[in-house]
């Protein structure tokens, strides 16, 4: 505690002096660019590994970076996502999961935690369509290797979670909002993003690829139209089946 109070002191006379412009502008209202949704691990850190200012990233952190579906819970990261779609009118949402992650090694051994913690097992329901599909299509991997997989797919899990709800599948079918789905690797520092073409997880390009919904990356679907020639000559390259 001693050191938070020290970190206080230091902040104040170091940082805030050097950004008191920023800080004043800050203080009549926010204009964040992204949603950033991570986990609550303590060695993630979205404003540090995106080298982001703050005010730039409006953030929902818990325990392995969920979205429960759409009126499955009354908990708090509807009411976030909401207010930063409609409030904040926020174009962009990453869904970040991160190496090592605790949460999802909880969910390989879920029946273990009921006793032990009870409420991290109840939260941990929630991934129950990562746990499912992590058994049932990787069942001779074993070891870091499907803690690896179980935690790139949650992240797709949760980017499938989000669609569920009505605003952002609004968003997305207008062209409003782009969805992101990232793995932070805590031993390299380094981001990867899901590349919906290969299937797998990239180094992030400028701009980034965005995770489309299928339905409208399909070519013979009439929503495909209003795809850019890049995307459609993607498409027809036969990278979707
Ligand atoms: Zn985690």
């Amino acid at each position: 505690m001693e050191k938070l109070i020290k970190g206080l002191r230091e902040f104040q006379s170091s940082y805030y002096c050097a950004h008191q412009d920023l800080f004043a502008q800050l203080a009549h209202g926010q204009k964040p660019r992204v949603l950033f949704i991570t986990c609550s691990d303590s060695r993630v850190d979205p404003n540090l590994i995106t080298n982001a200012q703050i005010g730039e990233l409006f953030v929902i952190r818990n325990a392995g970076n969920m979205i429960p579906p759409y009126g499955a819970t009354n908990g708090g990261e509807g009411a976030a996502l909401e207010y930063a779609l409609q409030a904040l009118d926020i174009n962009q949402i990453i869904v970040c999961g991160h190496s090592n992650c605790g949460a999802m090694k909880g969910l390989l051994k879920l029946n273990e935690l009921e006793e032990k913690m009870p409420l991290v097992y109840e939260w941990l329901l929630q991934a129950e369509a990562t746990r499912r599909l992590v058994k049932e299509n990787y069942s001779t991997i074993t070891g870091d290797k499907l803690l690896e997989i179980t935690i790139a797919e949650n992240v797709l899990t949760q980017i499938e979670n989000l669609r569920t709800y009505p605003i952002v599948h609004s968003r997305i079918r207008q062209g409003k909002l782009t969805l992101h789905a990232w793995v932070y690797n805590i031993e390299s520092g380094g981001v990867y993003a899901y590349d919906p073409i290969r299937h797998g997880y990239v180094t992030p390009a400028s701009p980034l690829e965005a995770v489309e919904p299928e339905e409208l990356i399909h070519p013979e679907n009439e929503h495909a139209r209003w795809l850019s020639a890049a995307q459609c000559d993607r498409i027809y390259r036969g990278s979707y089946s």
